[in-house]
This record gives structure tokens, C-alpha cells and sequence, in this order.
């Protein structure tokens, strides 16, 4: 198959679909990859590497003229002129929420195949998750920069020093993103409390942190407690396919400690602080009563290259299935079958008819 990876045109999107490595199996593997001149070069990977693992390097327009394109981020307007019946389209969609792209696909009759909504067996994203793992770790790290006093915290190093309390750093929703937080806050030497309303989780947690950190029942009157103790307030709620819960409100804030901050992971789907809302990398974070807050929705675009190879060992294994046998290689897997969106001219996606009001 001929297999094409577009330079992502997105502000500030350093992320690429494939790395020579991954590039050398498809080679290895019979099919042609045509990657376009500077793909990689937001990640630190040349175009040398590319041709040396085995790519033709073309303009934006070949690339997307391969039987199968592979990206990071869903086509832009402008790039919805290479959109057309026979290609197959293997990349982060996010139809629900993005109309006007859903109908352009349709239009063409293109076959998109979202990463979010492909599943395991088990009924976990494995295409959403290196990113949460990246984000919860983030999380961590850029909490305790604001937390220095320079950046308008308190002062407060988070894994203290010998003879000095540490940070209090409360993690609300212990799933991808929180156990990763949790993780790094542990290891920089905090302490860590988890809250999550899944007693399941809150036990797998204990577990696996062999009571290094509290895990606690995420109920009001536990976050109204825990907020007032904390110096980092991590979000990481996730309600699948729901607004996230407002469980921080406004008047929880004046019960917090100044320059104590809050990083809501959560952002991208609304959050779960009443008085976040979505900032960018290049003004990442305000203030209110005295509480910094960081609300940044696309966090590991901080870290491309590690999101780039976070993503490319998870998304490359489904990207070899689907070169070797097209769309047939969907057939062999419910859940790769799961990400399906769209599909000769019909979108075939529930939710995001559901949410778009088109006929699925
Ligand atoms: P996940 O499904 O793995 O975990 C979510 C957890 O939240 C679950 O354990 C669930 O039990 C818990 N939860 C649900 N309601 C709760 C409540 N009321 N109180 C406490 N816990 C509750 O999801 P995830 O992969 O960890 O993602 C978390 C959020 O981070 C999502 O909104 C995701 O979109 C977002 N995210 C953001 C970025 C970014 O750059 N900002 C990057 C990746 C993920």
C-alpha cells in the first residue's frame, strides 16, 4: 500500500504520525511511505532519518494523494481539497465536535477511522491513552513550577527537604491521568491523596501504591475538606462522553490556600472546576482568589517528542493492520472496527450522529 504522513498544520502542533522506526517496518513490510519534507522536524526527527528508514520525501499534496494517510491532529479546512472516496484516513477525528470537518468527509465519501473511538478487548482507548499518560506526568511537572513563588505560587518545593514538610497534592479522579500524576507527585516526594467515586478504583490504587498514598472517597464533603489542606489540585475526571463535573465550585476557592494552584486536566471537557476555562501554552495560566490556575486542553503538545513516540507504539501496530489489508483488516477486529467514523459517504459512528443530529 502506498502510505502517506502529512506535516501537521495546526498552530503550535509538533506532534508527527510515524517515526522512522515505524516508517522502516512499513518499508520492511512491502508498502511505500511518502513522507512529506519537515514532517518530523517539530519532534527532532529529520527528513535524513526519514529516507534513511526507507520514505520518499514528497510535497503535502503527494502525501495525501497515498491510499492511506496516517496524521496526528483531523484535517483543517484547507486541507479538506485531498479528501476524496478511495482514501483511507487514520488520525484523531473528534467529529462530535468539529461539524463542518464531519460533513467534508461525508461529501467525499472518504473512510475515516478516529483513533478515539477505536477500543480493546478490555473497552479501554488504547489510542487515547499514551496521551493521558502524558498529561497526567505533565500535570505534576508543571504544577510545581507555578508553584514557585516566581510563578505566582506559594513557594512550596514539592517533595520538601529533609527537616521540611513536602507538598499536599490532591488528585481528583484516579484513571489514566491521575495514577500518572499521583505517580510523579509520589516520586518527587509529596504527599498524595486520590479521590475517585469508583471504589474499585480507589482499591486497584491502594494497591498498586502499596499505601504510599491516601485514596479517599471522591464525595463533596471529602473535596471540600481536601481542597483546603492542598498546595496542587490536579483534575483528572472523566465521565465518558459527558461535560465533566464541576466538583471544585467557586466557593470552595476562598477556602484554599494563596498561591496554592490548580492544574485541570479535565479542560477538554469542560473541566472539573467551576472557574476554569481553556488557556493555550503561550498564556497558560490566571488567577483567581488567589488560587493559579492552569487549564491548558492539549498538554502534551508541550512534550512532541514523547508524545509522538507515545502515540506512534500505540497507533503503528493498528497502522501495519490496516496497510497489509485495508479496510478488510476491520473485519478481524471489533474494536479497531469501533473507530470507524465514516464510510462511503455515511457516517457510521453513533455518538457522533447523536451528538451532530445526522443519521448514523
Ligand atoms: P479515565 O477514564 O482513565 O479516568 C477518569 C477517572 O475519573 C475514572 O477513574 C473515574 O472513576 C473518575 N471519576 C469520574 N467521576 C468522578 C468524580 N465525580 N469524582 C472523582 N473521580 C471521578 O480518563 P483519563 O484518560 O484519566 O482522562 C481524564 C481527563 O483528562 C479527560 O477529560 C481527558 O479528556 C483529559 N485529558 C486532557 C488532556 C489535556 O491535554 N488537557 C490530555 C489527555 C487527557
Amino acid at each position: 500500500m502506498i502510505i502517506g504522513i502529512p506535516k501537521e498544520i495546526k498552530t503550535l502542533e509538533n506532534r508527527v504520525s510515524m517515526t522512522p522506526a515505524a516508517v522502516e517496518t512499513l518499508v520492511l513490510q512491502g508498502h511505500e511511505v511518502l513522507v512529506e519534507a519537515g514532517a518530523g522536524v517539530g519532534s527532532g526527527l529529520t527528513d535524513e532519518e526519514y529516507t534513511a528508514a526507507g520514505a520518499k520525501l514528497v510535497s503535502a499534496a503527494d502525501a495525501w494523494g497515498a491510499e492511506m494517510v496516517i496524521k496526528v491532529k483531523e484535517p483543517l479546512p484547507s486541507e479538506f481539497q485531498y479528501l476524496r472516496k478511495d482514501l483511507l484516513l487514520f488520525t484523531y477525528l473528534h467529529l462530535a465536535a468539529a461539524e463542518d470537518l464531519t460533513h467534508a468527509l461525508l461529501k467525499a465519501g472518504t473512510t475515516g477511522i478516529a483513533y478515539e473511538t477505536v477500543e480493546s478487548p478490555d473497552h479501554t482507548l488504547p489510542l487515547l491513552t499514551p496521551m493521558s499518560e502524558v498529561a497526567g506526568r505533565m500535570a505534576t511537572q508543571v504544577g510545581a513550577h507555578y508553584l514557585e513563588k516566581t510563578q505566582g505560587g506559594r513557594g512550596i518545593l514539592l517533595g520538601g527537604v529533609p527537616g521540611v514538610y513536602p507538598a499536599e497534592v490532591l488528585v481528583i479522579g484516579g484513571g489514566v491521568v491521575g495514577t500518572n500524576a499521583a505517580r510523579m507527585a509520589m516520586g518527587m516526594g509529596a504527599r498524595v491523596t486520590i479521590l475517585d467515586r469508583s471504589h474499585q478504583r480507589l482499591q486497584y490504587l491502594d494497591d498498586v501504591f502499596q499505601g504510599r498514598i491516601t485514596t479517599m472517597m471522591s464525595t463533596e464533603p471529602n473535596i471540600r475538606q481536601m481542597v483546603q489542606r492542598a498546595d496542587l489540585v490536579i483534575g483528572a475526571v472523566l465521565l465518558p462522553g459527558a461535560k465533566a463535573p464541576k466538583l471544585i465550585t467557586r466557593d470552595m476557592l476562598s477556602l484554599m490556600i494563596p498561591g496554592s494552584v490548580i492544574v485541570d486536566v479535565a479542560v477538554d471537557q469542560g473541566g472539573c472546576v467551576e472557574t476554569i476555562k481553556a488557556t493555550t501554552h503561550d498564556d497558560p495560566v490566571y488567577e483567581v482568589d488567589g488560587v493559579v490556575h492552569y487549564g491548558v486542553a492539549n498538554m502534551p503538545g508541550a512534550v512532541p517528542r514523547t508524545s509522538t513516540f507515545a502515540l506512534v507504539n500505540q497507533t503503528a501496530p493498528y497502522a501495519m493492520r490496516l496497510a497489509a489489508k485495508g479496510v478488510d483488516a476491520l473485519k478481524d477486529d471489533p474494536g479497531l472496527l469501533l473507530g470507524l467514523n465514516t464510510y462511503d459517504g455515511t457516517l457510521t459512528c453513533p455518538a457522533v450522529g447523536e451528538a451532530l443530529g445526522i443519521d448514523s
